[in-house]
């Protein structure tokens, strides 16, 4: 083989990370992700786990370094810990992470470590049972909490908290939620509200914050020190000058990140989804469906990326301009 990166785009950008998506479904309904009353995918239109594992082992073969399982929720997948612990052994992958509401995590933590989850990502947008409930509809902080420690216990390194936050919500919870990753010792993110899917409980516009706004808050508290490394992803990060724990921010709004977008998602449906922010894709599972061959698959994954398009443009004036759920685009 040569040693041309098999996933360039049209834009020269190499794609070496993969957001896999194994499930649609969640035991949360947090209000900015999905609706109350939510239909989720049958079975049939689903990949199965095989499918997953192909869908990965294809993705490495093609140059593809780093994978996260994500969902909905990925805990929630049946015999998803099958699926990791054979990915944890793929050949090639230097790095197997897991986005995760945290729910399940208590009894999972460790057999995820085992089976060569490199890092986790756990969803948290506040400290106080009540909001969280509100937040989340269906979430119990304690069960969160214990999870946080279960992974921590566990081993795991780098773990890094997530949050969405919403004026009038949850924006008083920006200092504990800082506090709390200081006292953990884990890096926390602020992650700007997307316009994904038809919400009904708050208006995206008056409940939107920019990322900046949140930083000033955070520096009226704590001296702030921008950090100089390139994560390579969509967060700029600060540190502190008293702690590990580093912020940071993903402003898809405020701030555009598609010109170093080394990343694809791909749906439990097997949609190859080429940017988050629009609805270029191609469908993958008919490919896995059609043929046993795993050359057809990595030629219509190659034919893919001239299909990533140079930039989104997320607008909170208009309508979404994408109608799918962020359970549905793999977070
Ligand atoms: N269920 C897991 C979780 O919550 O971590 C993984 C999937 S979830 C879709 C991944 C991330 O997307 C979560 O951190 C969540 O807060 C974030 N998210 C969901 N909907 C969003 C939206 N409309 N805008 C910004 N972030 C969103
Ligand atoms: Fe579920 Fe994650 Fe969406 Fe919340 S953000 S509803 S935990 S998929």
């Amino acid at each position: 083989m040569s040693n041309t990166p098999a996933l360039v785009d049209k834009f020269g950008r190499k794609v070496e990370y993969v957001r896999l998506s194994v499930t649609d479904r969640c035991d949360f309904r947090c209000v900015y992700c999905m609706a109350e009353e939510m239909t989720f995918l049958p079975r049939n239109q689903i990949l199965s786990l095989e499918e997953l594992y192909r869908v990965a082992r294809v993705f490495v073969q093609l140059g593809v370094k780093k994978i996260r399982l994500t969902g909905g929720e990925p805990l929630v997948r049946r015999d998803i810990l099958k699926l990791v612990e054979k990915l944890g052994q793929l050949p090639g992958l230097e790095q197997l992470v897991l986005t995760t509401n945290g729910s399940r995590l208590a009894q999972m933590a460790q057999p995820l470590k085992a089976a060569g989850v490199k890092r986790l990502n756990i969803s948290l947008d506040s400290l106080d049972p009540d909001k969280f409930r509100e937040l989340t509809r269906t979430g119990d902080l304690q069960q969160v909490l214990n999870g946080v420690a279960a992974a921590q216990q566990a081993g795991f390194k780098h773990t890094k908290l997530n949050a969405v936050i919403l004026k009038g919500r949850n924006d008083d919870e920006i200092l504990p939620l800082v506090d709390f990753a200081r006292a953990q010792e884990v890096d926390l993110t602020f992650i700007e509200e997307m316009p994904l899917g038809q919400i009904s409980e708050h208006g995206r516009q008056e409940c939107f914050i920019p990322s900046h706004e949140i930083r000033d808050i955070i520096a009226g508290r704590h001296e702030l020190i921008p950090s100089l490394e390139n994560s390579g992803g969509p967060a700029r990060y600060y540190h502190f000058r008293d702690s590990d724990s580093r912020i940071g921010f993903i402003s898809p709004h405020s701030h555009n990140f598609c010109g170093d977008c080394n990343r694809v998602r791909v749906t439990v449906e097997g949609r190859l989804l080429l940017c988050l922010g629009n609805e270029h894709s191609a469908d993958l599972r008919d490919v896995l469906r059609s043929s046993e061959d795993d050359a057809v698959l990595r030629q219509a994954i190659i034919a893919a990326m001239d299909l990533k398009p140079e930039r989104h443009h997320f607008n909170l004036e208009d309508e979404p301009q994408i109608v799918r759920f962020m359970n549905m685009t793999g977070g």
